[in-house]
């Protein structure tokens, strides 16, 4: 039988968060180059994956997701005094568990830095708060308060950690580099005309942004929203322009990047003949902080009124599936989704909607989403927070009344 050399000796226990292919591929190695027995060892990891290889290997095996609410818990018979925690995972933050291997006096090492879950992607969140840059910050802050505590080895994070390092700087060149005015672009039209001007390859309606090696390669929804398309623009100036509050509008609060603000003036084939105000009720769903979705769960349009009556008593504003758009019934203004608005509302009401993915497409920014709906596998109650399974025309009458009452005593 092959020897291989075991460079040190660790009398101590061993946990593992996470086993994917990295903690798959680690354990063998770590078996085979460290004093360690594999009772020393436990995994603590979020699903199935990797349990036969840690049976092979003898190593006990907890599935248990770890979560804000829980690590704490299921950690703390595991990591003590002496211990090694060998964090291998996603969606589980290295902050938290940094801090709990200092409180017990446990190593650390990690392979990244991770947020809990929707760290990166919560928009109640600037962009900068979200990026690895931000997360390294936090780690090495905690220098400052621990100052005795256990040796934490973490790495920087590449995607976006490092890139954005570079990211900042690549804008500033490609500003300096190609010397042209790029004006003030607010809009789609504006970016597009820009991307023209720059002779740079454009993608709209872009909802994510992330750096792959030596590419930028944009997310964007693809056929009807139900699936993601990845786009990768080849050109040497790129231009993305990503989709209405995607990311929120904070200046960034990491690094020495600069907001640089020049002027557009860029020459149309379109001439404006003549600007007229749309006909019919004009809603600005984009900016309203509530908003009652109605869909085809209303019988007839004069079943809207429950909406209506809803939608006042909370304040909000309707909105409504295309389907009803499609009837006539509510105005194209009120589309939410594909093919209307992309809201963010700090509420969102379904009522009567099933929760197909074009629709909610429109809807999934929304810091909270609540769904009224008689079928209890519609799908929109997969996306929301709050439900009730109920007939409308029953819930709603009942709801108005309550949101009143207690209007009525605030
Ligand atoms: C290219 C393309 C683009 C599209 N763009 C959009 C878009 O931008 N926005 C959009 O909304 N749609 C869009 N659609 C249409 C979309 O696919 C769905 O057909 C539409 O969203 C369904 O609307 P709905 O939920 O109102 O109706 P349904 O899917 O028919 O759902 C009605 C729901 O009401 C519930 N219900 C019925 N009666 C009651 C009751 N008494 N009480 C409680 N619940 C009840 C039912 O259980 C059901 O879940 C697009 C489609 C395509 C192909």
């Amino acid at each position: 039988m092959t020897q291989y050399p075991v460079h040190v000796a660790f009398p101590g226990r061993l946990i593992f968060v996470g086993f994917g292919s990295i903690g798959q591929g680690v354990l063998p190695l770590i078996l085979r180059h460290v004093g360690i027995k594999p009772d020393q060892i436990t995994i603590v990891t979020a699903d199935e994956a990797g349990e036969k290889v840690a049976a092979e290997y003898g190593v006990r095996f907890v599935k248990h997701p770890l979560t804000r609410e829980n690590f704490k818990s299921v950690l703390d018979p595991l990591v003590g005094r002496g211990d090694f925690l060998l964090n291998l995972s996603v969606d589980v933050s290295s902050i938290a568990l940094i801090q709990l291997c200092w409180e017990k006096g446990a190593l650390y090492l990690d392979t990244c830095i991770e947020p809990w879950p929707g760290g990166y992607t919560d928009p109640t969140i600037s962009p900068a708060k979200r990026t690895n840059y931000a997360l390294r910050e936090s780690a090495l802050a905690l220098r400052e308060t621990m100052k005795r505590a256990p040796t934490a080895v973490l790495t920087h994070g590449a995607n976006p950690g490092l890139v954005s390092h570079f990211v900042k700087q690549a804008l500033l060149d490609i500003a300096t580099d190609t010397g042209v005015e790029h004006g003030d672009p607010g809009s789609r039209d504006d970016w597009a005309r820009l991307a023209q001007k720059l002779g740079a390859g454009c993608v709209t309606d872009v909802n994510a942004l992330v750096v792959e090696g030596d590419d930028l390669v944009a997310g964007r929804y693809a056929f009807g929203g139900a699936t993601v398309a990845r786009e990768k623009v080849t050109t040497p100036v790129k231009v993305f322009a990503v989709m209405p509050k995607t990311f929120s509008a904070e200046g960034a609060t990491a690094g020495a990047g600069a907001v640089q603000t020049p002027s557009l003036t860029v020459e149309s084939r379109v001439k404006v003949v003549d600007k007229r105000a749309k006909e019919g009720d004009h809603v600005n769903l984009d900016a309203a902080p509530l908003i009652v979705g109605v869909g085809r769960g209303f019988n007839a349009r004069e079943d809207l009124a429950l909406g209506d009556e809803l939608a006042g008593a909370l304040g909000a504003v309707v909105g409504c599936t295309k389907s009803l758009a499609d009837f006539e019934w509510l105005g194209e203004d009120r589309i939410i989704g594909l093919s209307g608005a992309k809201t963010a509302p700090d509420l969102y009401l379904s009522v009567g909607i099933s929760g197909q993915v074009q629709h909610t497409v429109g809807v999934s920014s929304a810091k909270l989403i609540a769904a009224i709906n008689k079928d209890k596998d519609a799908p929109i109650f997969k996306l929301a927070d709050y439900g009730i399974v109920g007939d409308l025309f029953e819930v709603v009458p009942r709801l108005t009344e309550e949101v009143k009452k207690a209007r009525a005593g605030s």
